[in-house]
């Protein structure tokens, strides 16, 4: 018997994430670098750790409150209010959730009636178009340009508004590019939600990994806050992916309508999580900076050696990942990617899984060792010399 008869239509619509392909073939093969990944590899703070134990050995084992334990959103509260100058009252606006990745789905599904579009800048995210679509909604995508480091242009936003329009997803820092939005960029981009009355939804779980200028929080400036639903959470600054642990803030009718969602659909965010994040919040500030800290000179060196390598890339503000050039192969990013995984066991993610603007660029995560990404690096540099003997036109350094 054939199942998939029974698939709904909006899931039978949906392609598999292109990330997920190149996984596969990479897990496949032997003595593979991967910068594919978008995870740190720092092991979560042992303190972080012990706290769950420590919640364990206590019998902490039954659901929270839907929204989270009080203690955890009082803590996020101060957190939001500390680093990135938002206030969100703990018991009404904000919502613990299973990663960012839930609480976007929750945002969505919430403001989402069929048909309404909603403009996401890309390169982005994978799921961000599915998760739209999945809500009932269609993407719209504005494409944004390498030569200003791939920063959401204004503009462009402002061309794709129609009367359908109810949101503009941004996400700063930004994955796949590491672009970071400055204050400026960001009072363009928020007059315009403003003058046009849309909602934005404001991806921030990078947040804590801008290095070279002071993250902005959408719903900081001036009218955002009640237009904006804040999305974050404990993976990437934290260190903590494995424990699927995020959270939402926004004005209260957005937050508890997604509570009504959230408490149907998952009753709670995992309770031990919950407890670790507590303490991350807590006594974590210094590991977060020690992180941070390894993760820039990872960049500096990374990027400067792209560059050196052939492969042309703007030094991203943030996130853990660089958006190199691959031009100078005369391949495609999907050529490229396979190319490069088979002929020298390095595993990128071509830039087109992150919308058409990616096209020509692959993904690098630099949250690998100093010694693999040195060695990944060697063998991006003649695999791009192989391809310059092989006819592509390849310019050097000077050039650029
Ligand atoms: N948003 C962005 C931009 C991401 O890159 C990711 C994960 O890669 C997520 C959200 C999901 O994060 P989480 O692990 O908290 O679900």
């Amino acid at each position: 018997m054939d199942s998939s008869r029974f698939l709904s239509a909006s899931v039978t619509e949906l392609k598999p994430s292109g990330i997920r392909k190149f996984f596969d073939l990479a897990a496949s093969m032997e003595g593979v670098i991967s910068l594919g990944v978008g995870e740190p590899d720092f092991v979560t703070s042992w303190s972080v750790r012990e706290a769950c134990i420590l919640s364990l050995e206590k019998g902490h084992t039954a659901y929270s409150a839907n929204a989270g334990l009080m203690e955890l959103r009082e803590e996020i509260s101060f957190y939001l209010d500390r680093k990135f100058h938002v206030n969100y009252e703990a018991e009404r606006e904000i919502l613990v959730t299973v990663g960012a990745s839930q609480a976007l789905d929750l945002a969505l599904r919430t403001i989402i009636n069929p048909g309404d579009e909603v403009i996401i800048p890309e390169p982005c995210f994978v799921a961000y178009g599915p998760l739209v679509k999945l809500a009932g909604g269609i993407p719209v995508y504005v494409s944004s340009n390498s030569n200003n480091g791939f920063k959401t242009l204004p503009g462009q936003i402002e061309k794709a508004i129609t009367q359908n329009t109810k949101a503009v997803l941004i996400c700063s820092p930004s994955n796949p590019t590491g672009s970071m939005l400055s204050r400026k960029d960001f009072e363009k981009i928020s007059n315009i939600i403003k003058q046009h009355d849309l909602l934005a939804i404001s991806d921030e779980i990078y947040a804590e990994l801008s290095y070279d200028e002071e993250f902005t929080s959408l719903a900081s400036l001036e009218g955002m806050r009640e237009r904006t639903i804040t999305i974050s959470g404990f993976s990437k600054g934290f260190a903590m992916t494995g424990w699927r642990l995020g959270f939402a803030a926004a004005p209260a009718p957005l937050l508890q309508a997604m509570l009504k969602i959230h408490q149907y659909s998952m009753m709670c965010a995992p309770t031990m999580s919950q407890h670790a994040a507590l303490e991350a919040l807590r006594n974590g500030e210094e590991d977060v900076q020690r992180m941070k800290t390894d993760y820039r000179r990872r960049r500096n060196y990374f990027v400067r050696s792209l560059n050196e390598a052939g492969f042309p890339c703007q030094t991203p503000g943030g996130a853990f990942y660089a958006f190199p050039s691959i031009e100078y192969s005369g391949l495609s990013s999907e050529e490229f990617a396979e190319q490069l995984l088979l002929e020298e066991k390095v595993a990128v993610v071509p830039g087109i899984v992150f919308g058409s603007s990616g096209e020509g660029f692959v993904r690098c995560s630099y949250a690998s060792s100093l010694s693999q990404l040195e060695e990944a690096l060697k063998r991006m540099a003649s695999f791009m010399k192989r391809r310059q003997h092989a006819g592509a036109q390849w310019k050097t350094l000077q050039d650029f």
